[in-house]
């Protein structure tokens, strides 16, 4: 199984990634996740993309599409995946298409989750995530049960440095601009599925998994 998951940040991408990833025991890719970790360990590409994620722009495609690259690479023979955050662009989803093509395989579907843009900024000022296993909180729709402190591995919680206000009406605007085209995109390759993002999370995995199982 080979999924995208696309929308707007906040849309609830990486929830349910997470989520479905556990289920079928396949693999999730955050190219922001990756990216992140990159800054954090001060890595070449890390340096390279701090400045365009401090300010909500996409990172260059070179970097992006090295990092997709070798990981489609390392997935060859394994269950599948879920690419989340990628792509973000025309242009990234055609070069996803020439690796996918070299590699003899196809993509499964592309979930695209649908939220209005006041819903989003709503979630990503709240949202929190755990510094070791990355799990992810809302102040106020997914308190963890000591604040502050993850259920599930006890670790710290943070606030990343782009759910700021202003950085986050940038991404929204950077996603409307070059990301969007992607809905016709894969709606033209019969790929789309639809989801109300706005849904509680519970309801919106099990729509996922039966569209699944109805394509699988
Ligand atoms: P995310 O964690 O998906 O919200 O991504 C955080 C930031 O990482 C974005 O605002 C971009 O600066 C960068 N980023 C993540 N994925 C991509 C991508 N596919 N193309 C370009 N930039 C990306």
């Amino acid at each position: 199984m080979r999924l995208i998951f696309l929308g707007p940040p906040g849309a609830g991408k990486g929830t349910q990634a997470k989520r479905v990833a556990l289920k079928y025991k396949i693999s999730q890719i955050s190219t922001g996740d990756v990216l992140r970790e990159a800054i954090a360990n001060e890595t070449k590409k890390g340096i390279e993309a701090r400045s365009f994620m401090e300010k909500g722009q996409l990172v260059p495609d070179e970097i992006i599409l090295g990092i997709i690259k070798d990981y489609l690479i390392s997935q060859e023979g394994k269950n599948g995946y879920i690419l989340d955050g990628f792509p973000r662009t025309i242009n990234q989803a055609i070069e996803l298409n020439h690796f996918l093509e070299e590699l003899e395989v196809k993509l499964t579907a592309v979930i695209n989750f649908k939220v209005e843009n006041g819903v989003a900024i709503k979630r990503l000022g709240g949202r929190r995530g755990c510094k070791s296993c990355g799990a992810l909180y809302h102040l106020e729709y997914l308190k963890p049960t000591k604040e502050n402190v993850c259920n599930v591995c006890q670790g710290e919680l943070y606030q990343r440095n782009d759910d700021t206000e202003e950085v986050i009406k940038n991404r929204l605007l950077v996603y409307e601009r070059l990301t969007s085209p992607l809905i016709v995109f894969y709606q033209r390759l019969n790929l789309l599925k639809e989801i109300d993002g706005e849904k509680d999370i519970e309801v919106i995995f099990n729509e996922i998994i039966a569209f699944l199982e109805e394509r699988l």
